[in-house]
């Protein structure tokens, strides 16, 4: 098995990125967010992707609808099922060829700073549970970067993209950090949020307010600094995946 059959493996299996890293770049990485804490034999990270349908952020975007068909189709139904199932059949179909795979939801670190669920088994080892840094992985893995705004930019979806990642104890061809900046501080996004970019909390143009199974935390994907971003990003033609209608500030938003 080559980085080349993984790959096709996952876009056969519904992936629309997919990047490869060899553990060694996590190095300097906290035990309690690495994840040879998790795997000690991994080798190798791969990070998987699933787009988030375009069409699921128009309700938000016009000001007519709730944020229904994102939650859905861009939210926790493509993270829970869609995105879980790709990772489910990827690493069955490396486990069937005696390549083990520890499969990951992708958790929001800081989120889980403050939130240890047990104690180390022994002394000098992490805390359960230990989560790995996804924005971090699928940076090192050659996906892109995280913007101004916190979000993770892909040069193919913009912002529009959902993320697993797979601990495997196979050597795998790395791909290449991408190294040119996406994001280049343009600040639509922080001059779109009403609110000053301080109180994501009480965000009312857009944002999704999780509960606990994800750590309270705040997704911008859908808010206004989200929106603008991506269509400061399509504007300058840093987005591959393109489409006939552009994406509207929230200035223009009727
Ligand atoms: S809106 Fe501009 S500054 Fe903000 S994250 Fe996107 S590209 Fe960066």
């Amino acid at each position: 098995m080559e980085a080349i059959d993984v790959k096709n493996a996952a876009r056969r299996f519904g992936a629309d990125l997919i990047g490869i890293a060899p553990l060694s770049r996590f190095e300097g990485v906290g035990q309690q967010n690495d994840p040879r804490s998790i795997f000690p034999l991994g080798k190798t990270m791969i990070v998987i992707g699933r787009r988030i349908l375009r069409g699921s952020l128009r309700g938000v975007e016009s000001g007519n609808s709730a944020q229904v068909s994102f939650c859905d189709f861009g939210f926790y139904m493509l993270e829970d099922q869609y995105l879980a199932k790709t990772t489910y059949d990827l690493v069955l179909w490396m486990e069937n060829q005696g390549v083990e795979a520890v499969p990951m939801f992708g958790y929001d670190v800081d989120a889980t700073a403050g939130v240890t669920l047990g104690a180390p088994v022994s002394e000098g080892k992490p805390a359960p549970d230990v989560y790995v840094d996804w924005k971090l992985a699928a940076h090192l893995c050659g996906l892109g970067e995280v913007g101004k705004n916190g979000l993770f930019i892909t040069p193919e979806f913009g912002t529009l993209q959902r993320f697993a990642m797979i601990i495997s104890d196979r050597e795998f061809t790395p791909d290449e950090i991408v190294t040119r900046n996406v994001c280049n501080g343009c600040n639509a996004c922080t001059e779109s949020c009403l609110l000053n970019n301080t109180l994501c909390k009480k965000c009312t143009q857009g944002a999704v307010q999780t509960d606990f199974g994800r750590f309270h935390t705040v997704d911008k994907i859908s808010a206004a600094c989200g929106r603008a971003c991506l269509a400061s990003l399509e504007e300058r033609g840093l987005v591959t995946h393109k489409f006939a209608i552009p994406s509207r500030k929230i200035s223009e938003v009727k």
